[in-house]
């Protein structure tokens, strides 16, 4: 797309006809949905496209509903409508409440959930809550559908395992049970809406005194967000005692590798990664009996 260049925009109404446009214009064509990140990348260069197919009159992609046990998000919800959902609020609260710390409102009232999955970029806040969740996405391509839990999506900065024709339906997140502890804690040492320095997401389940379950997962801390194996290894069928705690979180500085920028530099940032996760897992372990 050169300066001169007009780009169509395409708005099929149905699947079928979105898979045959991204069909036809291959490499020229690009899905957009809420254009949050997709017009940005084009204004810059780094997505150069004759043709946007739009993803906004296809029905079936918007919505909220809870079926077996998990709440399904449609790829076209927008991050708004999740954060003020009175479905997500009571099932998902924390889901709620970390839609409701991406950028600003402006923001939010137009990016949508699939929209910022398959952005990929390893600073987005959503991946870290979804993973802790064990969510997963849901695909669709001509030759039918598969899931891919939002754990293994994510292959490198700006890039997912989603092949060139499929597109994310909708968003599935299993309810945790109802012991289940969460705490997102997104360090933003310049303004509120600026995207993390390091944030963790934690979600823990302790029983009997001991760890029966326990996820953390890191986003701004390397080219994907970072599940923190290691950490959840250390804990899981222990007693979550303050040092146990401590030596735990000092693991994640071997787990995360933080891109030098403007936010910090890497050493800088592993260094509050490790102070990040240790103050979410006292949130989520050291709360509860
Ligand atoms: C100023 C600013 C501040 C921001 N701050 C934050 C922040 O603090 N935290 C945070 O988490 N994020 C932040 N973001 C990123 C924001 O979350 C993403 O831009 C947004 O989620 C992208 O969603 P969208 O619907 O606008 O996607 P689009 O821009 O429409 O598309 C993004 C990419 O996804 C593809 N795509 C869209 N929908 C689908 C689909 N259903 N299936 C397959 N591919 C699809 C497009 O082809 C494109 O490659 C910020 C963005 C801006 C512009």
């Amino acid at each position: 797309m050169s300066p001169e260049t007009t780009v169509t925009f395409h708005t099929p109404s149905t699947l079928d006809e979105a898979f045959a446009l991204l069909k036809e214009h291959g490499d020229d064509a690009r899905v957009i949905a809420g254009g949050t990140a997709l017009v940005v990348m084009m204004k810059q260069s780094l997505v150069v496209v004759d043709h946007l197919v739009s993803l906004a009159s296809i029905p079936g992609l918007v919505g909220i509903d809870v079926r077996e046990g998990a709440v399904h998000i449609g790829a076209l919800t927008r991050h708004r409508d999740v954060e003020t959902s009175p479905i997500v609020r009571e099932h998902l609260p924390f889901l709620s409440d970390v839609y409701g710390r991406v950028a600003t409102v402006r923001i939010r009232n137009s990016a949508t959930v699939g929209g910022g999955l398959a952005h990929a970029d390893p600073s987005q806040d959503p991946p870290a809550a979804l993973m802790v969740l064990d969510a997963r996405v849901r695909l669709v391509s001509p030759r039918g559908e598969r899931e891919v839990a939002v754990a293994e999506m994510f292959r490198d900065y700006y890039e997912t395992v989603l092949r060139s024709d499929e597109l994310i339906a909708e968003v599935i997140v299993p309810i945790p049970s109802a012991t289940a502890r969460t705490a997102y804690l997104k360090f933003l040492p310049r303004n509120e809406d600026d995207y993390a320095t390091v944030a963790v997401a934690a979600l823990a389940e302790v029983a009997n005194g001991t760890v029966q379950k326990l996820r953390v997962t890191l986003i701004a801390a390397g080219p994907t967000p970072v599940r923190a194996e290691a950490v959840e290894a250390a804990l899981e069928g222990q007693s979550p005692t303050a040092e146990a705690i401590r030596a735990a979180a000092d693991l994640v500085a071997d787990a995360v590798d933080p891109m030098d920028d403007f936010r910090g530099a890497p050493d800088y940032k592993r260094d509050m990664a490790v102070v990040f996760t240790r103050r979410a897992l006292e949130r989520v372990l050291l709360a509860q009996g």
